[in-house]
């Protein structure tokens, strides 16, 4: 049996009501989700930053919120197509969620 990769699990971020309302606003596809889906860090790996979480799924794209400290950004990531069913985002380091 492979061993389960350590997830970072990190989700000390300050999603301001300005990047609520920005994340809310981008365009996303018919299937986009309405509403924020906050989330822990999620790379497969125990790391110093930055943090990457999810914010708002898409379809296809997700917001996420990158972060290290009390810096912190919002960037819309293409999904990773390296491996099927792969939670994270194109060119994330480490290996795929699944
Ligand atoms: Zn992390
Ligand atoms: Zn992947």
């Amino acid at each position: 049996m492979e061993a389960v990769p350590p997830t970072c699990w990190r989700g000390d971020y300050q999603l301001t009501p300005a990047l609520t309302e920005t994340a809310l606003a981008v365009e996303g596809g018919r299937h986009a989700a309405p509403e924020l889906d906050l989330g822990w860090c999620v790379l497969p790996t125990v790391h110093g930053g930055p943090h990457y979480a999810v914010v708002r799924d898409l379809c296809g794209l997700v917001v996420w919120i990158k972060w290290l400290g009390p810096l912190a950004e919002l960037v819309v990531l293409p999904d990773c197509r390296r491996t099927d069913g792969c939670g994270l985002f194109a060119g994330h380091p480490g290996v795929c969620s699944r």
